[in-house]
C-alpha cells in the first residue's frame, strides 16, 4: 500500500534507522553535543534530531550529559553522548602462543579480558576451535551476567583469511590450511544467528589502532607487529587497504635476505625470519632458555629478555640491535610505498621498543626519502590489539542498525 506522499512504510522505516545510525556515529566519533549542534552538523532537522536521540536513549545507546552553555551567549544546551553499556563486541585472537578474547562496549571500554597460554602449533585446530569456543563461552557468560548483549564476535587470525566464507584460507605459522573456522565455532557454540566473521590479525590491530589506540583517527596509519609471525596493517585515508583479494599485509613475507633462513611460508629470507620473535629469541638465547618456552606466558618471557637487557647482558642486546636495524630495514620500504604520518608497531616490537627504537630509527633516516613524514610510536594496546580490533569490528553492527539494540524502556 503506497502513501499519498508516494513512499511505502518500508522505505520510511529504513530511512528512520539510517538517520538512527547517522547520529549515533556522529556521537561516537565527534563525542558529547547538544541535540541542536548534532542538527546543524548532521543536516537533519532540530525536531528529528530530538526524536532519534529519544530512541537512541531507549534502546541505551545514548544518554544525557553535562549542560554546556554554547558560547558566551543563548541558553546552556543539555549534552547528549554515547554510552552503550549495554552492548557489546567479543573479539578472540588465535596466535602461536596464546588464545585471547575481549569484550569491549559500545565506547570501547574493556569489560572482560582473558588470555590462556597454549601451544597452538602443536594442537589440531579442532582443539584449538575447543580452546576458543571456552573462552567465547566465559566472555558470553560475563555478558549474560551483567545485562550486556553480546552483537557479535570476530577471530583475529595470522593468516590469509576468505572472509566472506569465513574460511582460513592458510596460516603458515599456526599450520592450517583450507580451515572453517567460522562454521567450526558456529557449531560449537550453539547461537544460530549469532554473528560470527574472521579476519586477518594484523588488519585488525590495525583497524585497533585507529579506532582506540594512541595514535586513533590518523587517516595514513602503517601498525607492523612482531609476534611469531611479522604482519601488517595499513591505514590510507582511514580506510583499511584489503587489495584484491583481501590478501594484503603479508609484509613478513618481503623476501629481505634471498637465500635466508626458512620461512614458516615454505620461502627462503622473508622479513620475519630476520625480525620474528622466534629470530630474537634463537639470537639471544640458547635452545634450552625457557624464554623459547612456548609453553609460558609470553609477556613474562619478554620481561625476561627486557631485564637481562636492562642488565646489559651482551647477548641479548646483540640480538636486539640487529632485529632493530632489520626492523627499519623492512620499515623503510613502508614508509617510502605507503608515506604514512605514524608508524605504530605493535606485539613484541612494542614490549622491547626500548632497545629496537634507536637501530630502527637509524636505519630509517638513512634509507627513506622523507624520513620526518612519519612518526614513529610504540602501540599502547599491547598485545590485545588484534582482539580490541575484532571487538570493535563486531560493533559496527549496532552502528550500521542501531534498533539491533532492544528497547529498553518504550519510545516516548
Ligand atoms: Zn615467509
Amino acid at each position: 500500500m503506497r502513501r499519498p506522499d508516494g513512499r511505502q512504510p518500508a522505505d520510511l522505516a529504513l530511512v528512520r534507522r539510517n538517520n538512527l545510525a547517522l547520529v549515533l556515529r556522529h556521537l561516537r566519533d565527534a563525542g558529547p553535543r547538544s541535540r541542536a549542534t548534532v542538527a546543524v552538523e548532521t543536516g537533519l532537522n532540530r525536531g528529528t534530531v530530538s526524536s532519534l536521540v529519544s530512541e537512541l536513549i531507549d534502546r541505551g545507546l545514548v544518554r544525557e550529559g553535562d549542560v554546556q552553555r554554547e558560547g558566551s551567549v543563548g541558553r546552556p544546551g543539555q549534552t547528549v553522548e554515547l554510552d552503550g553499556r549495554t552492548i557489546g563486541g567479543i573479539g578472540v585472537e588465535i596466535n602461536v602462543d596464546y588464545v585471547t578474547a575481549i569484550v569491549l562496549d559500545l565506547s570501547n571500554t574493556p569489560v572482560f579480558e582473558h588470555r590462556v597460554a597454549l601451544d597452538v602449533q602443536a594442537l589440531p585446530p579442532e582443539a584449538v576451535l575447543d580452546a576458543v569456543t571456552e573462552l567465547s563461552i566465559m566472555a558470553l557468560a560475563v555478558c549474560d551476567k551483567r545485562d550486556i548483549m553480546a552483537v557479535g564476535m570476530t577471530l583475529a587470525i595470522p593468516a590469509l583469511v576468505e572472509r566472506e566464507d569465513g574460511v582460513v584460507a592458510f596460516a603458515p605459522n599456526l599450520h592450517w590450511t583450507q580451515v572453517n573456522a567460522v562454521d567450526g565455532l558456529r557449531h560449537r557454540l550453539g547461537r544460530p544467528g549469532f554473528a560470527i566473521r574472521v579476519e586477518n590479525d594484523a588488519n585488525l590491530a590495525a583497524l585497533g589502532e585507529f579506532a582506540m589506540g594512541c595514535r586513533a583517527g590518523t587517516a595514513h596509519l602503517v601498525y607492523l607487529t612482531g609476534e611469531t609471525g611479522v604482519g601488517g596493517g595499513v591505514m590510507v585515508d582511514g580506510q583499511l587497504l584489503r587489495g584484491a583479494e583481501g590478501f594484503s599485509g603479508e609484509i613478513g613475507h618481503m623476501p629481505l635476505n634471498p637465500g635466508g633462513d626458512l620461512c614458516g611460508c615454505g620461502r627462503r629470507g622473508c622479513w620475519e625470519t630476520m625480525v620474528g620473535l622466534a629470530a630474537l629469541l634463537r639470537m639471544a638465547a640458547t635452545p634450552d632458555d625457557p624464554v623459547r618456552d612456548p609453553s609460558l606466558d609470553l609477556e613474562q618471557r619478554l620481561a625476561v629478555v627486557r631485564d637481562r637487557a636492562d642488565e646489559g647482558e651482551p647477548r641479548t642486546l646483540d640480538a636486539l640491535k640487529l632485529v632493530g636495524e632489520a626492523l627499519g630495514l623492512g620499515a623503510s620500504i613502508l614508509l617510502n610505498v605507503f608515506n604514512p604520518r605514524v608508524l605504530v608497531l605493535g606485539g613484541y616490537f612494542a614490549s622491547l621498543g626500548g632497545y629496537l627504537l634507536a637501530p630502527m630509527l637509524a636505519e630509517l633516516r638513512a634509507r627513506v626519502m622523507a624520513p620526518e613524514a612519519c612518526e614513529v610510536v610504540l602501540s599502547t594496546l599491547g598485545f590485545t590489539a588484534a582482539a580490541r580490533g575484532g571487538a570493535h569490528v563486531a560493533l559496527e553492527a549496532v552502528l550500521d542498525d542501531p534498533t539491533l539494540a532492544p528497547l529498553r524502556h518504550p519510545t516516548r
